[in-house]
Formats: C-alpha cells, sequence, structure tokens
C-alpha cells in the first residue's frame, strides 16, 4: 500500500535512518509498517535466506493454508503473492468476463480496483459511510443493475464495515455474489464468526502494513467447494515468484525490522539496513499506480513468505489484543479534542490496524501539529478514492470527505 519512493528519495531516507542508528536515536514515533515484526522473525527470514531450495516447497505453503483458514474458520484458503492477485483469484472464480459489471467501494486501493480492470469488468463505484468507512448500503442499492456480477465490500481499517448485514441481504435479494475484502482485517469478527465468512468469497492481505505481515502475500478464502475448486485451479495454473523477488522478500523482513522495529544503534541493524535498503520489496510500483498490469503478476505464495506467515499467526491474537487496548486510548483522545470515534458495530469485533479520525483537511496536508499531540506520525489512508494513485471517483460525496480528512492512528505503539 504504501507508495513507490523515488530513488533518489529513498538513498536519503536510508542515509538519515543510518545516521540516526549510528548516533544511537531511536525513533520518536510509532512507525507505521511492519508492526508485528519481532526479532524471531528475523532470525527466521535470515534462516530461510541460507536455503534457496526450500522456497518453493508446496508443503510449507499448504500448511499456512491451513493455519491461516483454520483460524478465520473458514473452509477453504488458498495463498497467493499478494492480496491483490487472491483478488484476482476469486475474480476468476466468479467467472467474470470483460464487459460484466461490478459495484466496488469508491474509497479503496487502486490494486482493487485494477485486479477488476485487469480482467476488462464494467466498474461502478459505491459511496462510503462515514462511521466505518464501509461501502453505504444506500448509495449501493442505487447502482445495482439486472446486468451486475459482483459485488465487493471492505472493512477498512480493521473495522467491520457498518452495512454488512443490510449489503448481504441486498446480495441475496439480487443473486449478486459478494467479494469481502478483509485486507485490513484479519482476525474481526461479527456475531462471533471472524470476517471473511460473509461474502461468497474473501481475501487477506498480510502486505507489509497490514495485520500480519509477510512483506508480500495473500489468502483467498470461500466456503463454497464450487469456487474453491475454480480458485485451486487458478493457483495451480500461477508461477511461483522468481528467486530474485523471494529473496528480496526475506531481505526486506529483515531490513523493516532494523528500520521500523528495533531502531537503535547496532552494528547488525545498520548492516542489515545498509545492505538491504535498495533490495527491498516495493508493494505497489509505478506501473500499477498508473492502471498497468505488471509482469510477474499473479504468482502464488513462496513457501518463505508462508514460513514468515506460519510465525505471525503465532503471535496474531495477541497483537491484535494490543490494538484493541491501544484503540481505547484514541478513544480518550478524540474525546477531549471533540472528535468523532469511528463507529464499533454492535456485536462487532474490531482489530483496529488502524485508528482512523476525520480530521480539518488542512490538518491531512499539514501532519506537523501531530507530533506535540498526540505524539505519533498519523497515516494518510487514503490520499485519494484509489489509493495511492491521484485517480478521483464522482459522485461519492463521503469518500471525498475521508480522502480529504482522514488520517489514521497507528493500533501498535513502539
Ligand atoms: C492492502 C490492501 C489490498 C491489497 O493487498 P496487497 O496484499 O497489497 O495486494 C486490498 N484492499 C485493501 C483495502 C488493502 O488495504
Amino acid at each position: 500500500m504504501s507508495s513507490t519512493p523515488g530513488a533518489s528519495e529513498s538513498r536519503i531516507q536510508t542515509l538519515k535512518t543510518l545516521v540516526g542508528m549510528l548516533m544511537g536515536r531511536r525513533s520518536a514515533f510509532s512507525s507505521l509498517s511492519s508492526a508485528t515484526l519481532d526479532i524471531d522473525d528475523v532470525l527466521l527470514a535470515r534462516k530461510w535466506l541460507k536455503q534457496p531450495e526450500s522456497w518453493r516447497d508446496r508443503s510449507v505453503t499448504e500448511a499456512y493454508e491451513k493455519t491461516f483458514t483454520d483460524w478465520i474458520g473458514a473452509r477453504f484458503g488458498f495463498a497467493f503473492e499478494t492480496g491483490r492477485t487472491a483478488l484476482s483469484a476469486c475474480i476468476h472464480a466468479l467467472d467474470l468476463k470483460p464487459g460484466d459489471h461490478v459495484i466496488i467501494p469508491g474509497y479503496t486501493c487502486v490494486v482493487v480496483d485494477n485486479a477488476f480492470r485487469f480482467a476488462g469488468c464494467r466498474i461502478s463505484y459505491c459511496d462510503i459511510e462515514l462511521e466505518t468507512f464501509g461501502p453505504d448500503a444506500g448509495s449501493l442499492k442505487h447502482l445495482v443493475t439486472p446486468d451486475t456480477r459482483a459485488i465487493v465490500i471492505h472493512h477498512l481499517y480493521g473495522l467491520v464495515c457498518r452495512d454488512l448485514e443490510p449489503i448481504m441481504a441486498l446480495s441475496r435479494e439480487h443473486g449478486i455474489p459478494v467479494i469481502e475484502d478483509c485486507a485490513q482485517a484479519a482476525g474481526a469478527e461479527f456475531k462471533a464468526a471472524r470476517v471473511g465468512n460473509f461474502g461468497d468469497l474473501s481475501f487477506f492481505s498480510s502486505e507489509q502494513s497490514k495485520v500480519i505481515n509477510t512483506i508480500q502475500g495473500g489468502v483467498a478464502v470461500t466456503n463454497r467447494e464450487d469456487l474453491a475448486a475454480r480458485i485451486k485451479h487458478y493457483q495451480e495454473e500461477a508461477d511461483f515468484p522468481n528467486m530474485q523477488r523471494i529473496g528480496r522478500l526475506l531481505m526486506t523482513a529483515v531490513h523493516n525490522y532494523y528500520r521500523h522495529r528495533n531502531t537503535g544503534w547496532s552494528l547488525t541493524g545498520s548492516h542489515a539496513v545498509f545492505r538491504y535498503a535498495s533490495r527491498r520489496v516495493i508493494s505497489t510500483t509505478q506501473e500499477e499506480i498508473e492502471g498497468k498490469k505488471p509482469e510477474g503478476y499473479g504468482c502464488r505464495l513462496s513457501a518463505a513468505a508462508a514460513a514468515l506467515g506460519l510465525n505471525q499467526l503465532k503471535k496474531i491474537d495477541h497483537y491484535n489484543r494490543l490494538r484493541r487496548e491501544t484503540a481505547a486510548k484514541w478513544d480518550r483522545w478524540c474525546e477531549e479534542k471533540g472528535y468523532d470515534p469511528p463507529t464499533v458495530l454492535p456485536d462487532s469485533l474490531p482489530v483496529f490496524l488502524r485508528y482512523p479520525v476525520i480530521v480539518e483537511p488542512e490538518r491531512k496536508k499539514d501532519l506537523s501539529w501531530a507530533e506535540k499531540d498526540p505524539g505519533v506520525r498519523p497515516g494518510v489512508w487514503f490520499v485519494s478514492h484509489l489509493h495511492p494513485s491521484n485517480r478521483t471517483v464522482s459522485d461519492c460525496p463521503n469518500a471525498t470527505r475521508a480522502v480529504q480528512g482522514c488520517v489514521n492512528f497507528p493500533g501498535i505503539l513502539s
């Protein structure tokens, strides 16, 4: 989800990090990336760097798929190199054809839009509500036509979306399948079931800014046997990422830990940041921001990433509890400052990947106010209707309001 830094900008940032480390300066700000990466993940990544012969070992990916899917409480799950590819697998499973009409939220990631564009779909954008930033059932209803073949709902920031039930009812009434975008909400629950079990299909992400982190990763989930067979087929046809990409993923894990988590001075840390900075994985490339399909799109998940995923899953419940504790702190902050806290849907358990707050638009443009109080660097998801591109979507006034004013605080403080 992070945008592509320019090469020189990235070099300057690396230099700053290194100087900071050498001077023993810890960053005062909680990082918004890689919040769940710990030293055990780093040791694991280093071990895997030394065994490239195992990087495409299917049994590790299968073990991860099983553990993840059991944890979600669903029947079938298939792992891919990214969440966006898992979405493409869902699109394939629904047999969406060029020209088919789909409805997606007008406040989402450009890679979600891209997955449908790559399939040639005709896309309508529905507005969101400003309580949980999910699709607004009222807006969605007006866009449904007899030709509509799929609806995307999402649970942003780790909040279960407000209109989940009315939208599922609408889907049943019209016989339109729902794809649930759970990229930011792994572990969130509604009426004691984890998200990902409500739509006909769902997908998760373990990109470096998400609830669990394998640098890049995604899982497509379903409870329907017919759709599972089609996802499986898509996965069987998919390549593993090339060896260079898998190596870079592991190096990025090591790099991110020392750059974002353990930022005090150490020889090992400075060495890792220096050595791996230029080789780290960029989540969304300039090509994708421009809506083009990059070469090598649509791979399955490597065993190396799956091994990190298995380790992350051991800690996810702990970290999700921590996120909810942090949210209570942001609730108090909102009350003090007179901002509206996000809505927690009754009977839901959010995971607060981030804590979203709508502030004055000028405060989203210049975030320096936050340095003093609350003393963390806010995130800016989303900077546009189709983040992080600069594309806008019309007739979605609430989405526009969120683009202008919604900032977010970290769910895990360092
Ligand atoms: C991150 C994200 C995606 C895409 O996941 P990747 O693993 O980065 O491909 C899709 N939807 C939302 C809401 C996301 O936050």
